[in-house]
């Protein structure tokens, strides 16, 4: 009914007609305005979608002055391959965007174009999309799964003659500008590297904008976003968020719904815990052991680091799957000798704590599994110091690419290494030692909470005073 007009009632509405028939006409009023639907958020509520957004409100712009004219159509960007993984919300951006720019919304995929069992089929449904968006221009025309539309070489022959039609069609309707004035094209695709190139080259699907996964901090806000103003108000929800890493949008909705019904059947408030139960739900459970270690492990980095001035963290946590991170940010001092043995401390900080505080059995694998693990990344960077900043005992020799590849592997080069890494590691345990209080205050915490911001972490340090 939002789309129903004060001229379109009474239209539908008259005094000669029975009651029935006037609303099977507004009804079909309704069905043929649903292009028109802008229920749900616009581009610019909505959280996330880095360059993908900007170019959006941008193109509101744009549209705006197209429809008072004050911009020829020429200057209109008028398409976009939007990639990224299911789930990310590429329907969604076309959604928010039609509902921005105050335009109608024709959605399509290819699998509705392939729908039909034969070829004349699916070229009448190409051709019929692009003649709906252009009735109702201006507007928003998204395809989805362009994909679909394979890379012709990847095809076999059989396919070939088929898909060349299709294909041949979609440039012709891609191209010609003059044919299709007010018609913006989005595609979407979760694999942009299989859409046929011809296809991106033509005309209007040239720029291509990948949609990401979102990080840590643009999950907070999607959830804030889902939850609305009201629910957990005034709680953090950052530890939701660090559980959900590496998860999407979509994910995020359906937790919050799910959160949301399990607090409505138990007639109470929505808690984090729901939200944390739900995250969770279906994944393994950190052992205890594990758990207590991680958190000794990550307040070690952050008193060696603190001590050393190497970075001042933002988060401590311990996520899920047995990792822990911290977000850190460095300091200006990583230039000189001093400044990189102090890294390569603050790196061995985390198994320093472990063995120490847990004692040499109780430390964990930890600092030494992954490719960009704590020893790996020292190691890295005690090579650095001995063969190509000039710091070692090679002097200011600097050796081409190839060698530094294999003159750690030299055992008297090991050796050296294995000297400077071994001087950072009693240095991390000493302070460790001087500072164990406060190592074990902020493990303690960490091990409760899973999670510690910066207004945490300053506090407690302010608590526990470091010697350095
Ligand atoms: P895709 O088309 O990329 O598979 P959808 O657009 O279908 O993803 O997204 C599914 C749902 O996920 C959306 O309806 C929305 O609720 C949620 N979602 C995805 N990304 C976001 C985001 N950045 N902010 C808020 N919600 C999002
Ligand atoms: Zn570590």
């Amino acid at each position: 009914m939002r789309a129903i007009e004060f001229a379109d009632l009474t239209l539908a509405i008259r005094t000669d007609r029975d009651p029935d028939d006037c609303v099977e006409r507004l009804e079909r009023t309704v069905a043929t305005k649903s292009y028109f639907d802008h229920r749900g958020p616009g581009l610019e509520d909505l959280p996330g979608y880095g360059s993908a957004r900007e170019w959006g409100l941008d193109l509101v712009n744009d549209l705006r002055e197209y429809r008072a004219g004050r911009l020829p159509w020429d200057c209109v960007e008028k398409g976009l391959l939007l990639a990224g993984p299911p789930g990310v919300g590429k329907t969604q951006f076309a959604r928010a965007l039609a509902k921005s720019a105050q335009v109608a919304l024709v959605a399509t995929s290819v699998a509705d174009w392939n729908a039909s069992a034969y070829l004349s089929g699916t070229l009448a449904a190409i051709k019929k999309s692009f003649e709906h968006a252009r009735r109702l221009a201006p507007c928003i025309l998204f395809i989805d799964e362009i994909d679909g539309i394979s890379n012709r070489e990847t095809l076999g022959s059989d396919y070939r003659e088929y898909w060349t039609q299709i294909v041949n069609l979609l440039l012709e309707m891609l191209s010609g500008i003059e044919d299709r004035p007010g018609v913006v094209v989005i595609a979407a695709t979760n694999h942009p590297h299989h859409v046929d190139p011809a296809v991106k080259r033509a005309g209007r699907l040239d720029r291509t904008i990948e949609i990401e996964l979102p990080d840590i901090e643009t999950l907070a806000l999607i959830f804030r976003f889902h939850l609305g103003p009201e629910a957990l108000s005034d709680v953090d929800l950052m530890p939701a968020a660090l559980v959900a890493a590496g998860k999407t949008g979509a994910d995020v909705e359906a937790w919050v719904r799910r959160a949301k019904s399990r607090a409505r059947r138990q007639r109470r408030d929505l808690i984090i815990d729901d939200l944390l139960t739900e995250i969770r739900s279906g994944r393994d459970v950190m052992p205890d052991v594990t758990r207590r270690a991680c958190a000794v492990h990550e307040a070690g980095h952050l008193v060696v680091g603190h001590a050393l001035d190497v970075f001042e963290a933002k988060t401590l946590a311990i996520l899920d799957r047995g990792g822990a991170t911290v977000l850190d940010i460095s300091r200006a001092n990583s230039q000189t000798e001093s400044g990189i043995e102090n890294y390569i401390t603050a790196l061995l900080g985390g198994r320093a704590a472990e063995e120490i505080i847990l004692g040499r059995p109780g430390a964990t694998a930890g600092s030494g599994i992954g490719e960009d693990c704590d020893f790996s990344r020292a190691t890295q960077a005690a090579i650095d110091i001995e063969l190509r900043f000039g710091f070692g005992a090679f002097g200011v020799v600097h050796f081409p690419k190839h060698a530094t590849e294999f003159l750690p592997s030299d055992i008297a080069v090991t050796r050296l290494i294995r000297q400077r890494l071994d001087r950072c590691m009693e240095r991390a345990r000493r302070l460790i030692t001087d500072n164990r209080d406060t190592v074990e205050a902020v493990a303690g915490r960490l091990e409760v909470t899973g999670y510690l911001g910066r207004a945490a972490i300053r506090e407690l340090l302010t608590k526990h005073p470091m010697c350095k």
